[in-house]
């Protein structure tokens, strides 16, 4: 067995993988995963990298994560970028695929690997996919060259702003729908080099989130002006617009003169499909060339998540309108496919 000499910086913000049971069911509990990690001799193996565990004095369901949580996790990676090879974030998975995506656009210029990954059950748990989702997060951000925001779970590295939680109690909770894995592990480790970024010649930049209006809305059939115009009305900056299909919306002149006039006004629509596995197309339906022709940008194959956090980006970089409609259609982190 070779002694491996890479360093982990852990960081645990909460979520089911670090929970105790309560009489309310399973909640956070500070202190609880490092004495639980202390227990398991693979940690402790000496083909594993030396790692640090930083627990959360508050570790949250990641239900309650907000953007000042997104801007917690990138200083502590900026803070211990230099000294350590690699990190691994344990997060809730609820809103996992959110915060990877966000990570994604802030840590500018990342050449180390940040593997996000949590489990469905917690690591106490007698049967739990804790142990492997954190044994093998560790040992891939240690001993893999991944300039990425990644997510590893059930066995998969994904990137982490191409993830979606797609199963609330399965262990393969996450899928990349429109994007393939990164690598796979079974009995040998499998890393698909070719598909990732590559590795930036500057140094890392954290990019802070400031506080902007950006909000998500899901169409429906029969969604109503009124309920539409509340929506679009200021202080709203940004919105992602998640529609049908390839990128389709109610074509009469009610829908389209409410997001017009909203477009008009300098808010920013992306459009995301409401399918898992989707790149929306506006101009194949006229029901699409409507929002088209109304203002709205192409969100392509993004991930609504992505799109979210890639709006709180760009508007957190002091573009001006044009200049964030025209990033949001390029590809900055390989969150989209050009
Ligand atoms: N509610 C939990 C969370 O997101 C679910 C999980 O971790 O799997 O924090």
């Amino acid at each position: 067995m070779t002694k491996s000499s890479k360093s982990i910086y852990v960081l645990s913000t909460g979520g089911t993988i670090a929970m105790h049971r309560t009489s309310q069911g399973y909640a956070p509990a500070p202190g609880h995963l490092a004495k639980s990690m202390e227990k398991l001799p693979e940690l402790h193996n000496p083909d594993m990298p030396r790692y640090v565990v930083h627990e959360y004095e508050n570790p949250i369901d990641s239900a309650n994560m907000t953007p000042d949580h997104w801007a917690q996790i990138g200083d502590h990676i900026q803070k211990n970028y230099a000294e350590y090879d690699g990190f691994v974030i344990l997060h809730g998975t609820d809103t996992m695929a959110y915060t990877a995506s966000a990570l994604s656009f802030m840590l500018e210029n990342l050449s180390k690997p940040v593997v996000f990954t949590g489990s469905q059950l917690p690591l106490f748990e007698t049967r739990n996919d804790a142990r492997e989702n954190l044994i093998n997060a560790i040992l891939i951000a240690g001993h893999y060259r991944i300039p990425e925001v990644c997510i590893y779970f059930n066995n998969k590295l994904f990137r982490g702003n191409r993830c979606k939680k797609v199963d609330a109690s399965s262990f393969a909770a996450f899928a990349s729908p429109n994007f393939p894995t990164l690598g796979k592990v079974g009995s040998d480790i499998v890393m698909r080099h070719h598909l990732m970024r590559p590795t930036p010649d500057a140094s890392l930049q954290l990019q802070r989130f400031h506080a902007a209006e950006i909000g998500a809305l899901r169409i429906f059939p029969g969604i109503s002006p009124e309920l539409l115009r509340q929506c679009l009305r200021q202080p709203l900056q940004a919105l992602v617009l998640e529609t049908f299909g390839l990128g389709n919306a109610p074509d009469n002149k009610m829908f389209f003169d409410i997001v017009k006039e909203a477009v008009d006004a300098g808010l920013v629509i992306v459009n995301c499909s409401q399918c898992t596995t989707a790149k929306v197309k506006m101009s194949e339906y006229a029901a699409g060339a409507a929002l088209l022709k109304a203002g709205v940008v192409s969100g392509g194959d993004m991930t609504a998540e992505a799109a979210l956090a890639k709006l709180f980006y760009l508007f957190s970089k002091q573009l001006s309108l044009a200049e964030i409609k025209m990033q949001l259609v390029k590809d900055l982190r390989g969150e989209l496919t050009i």
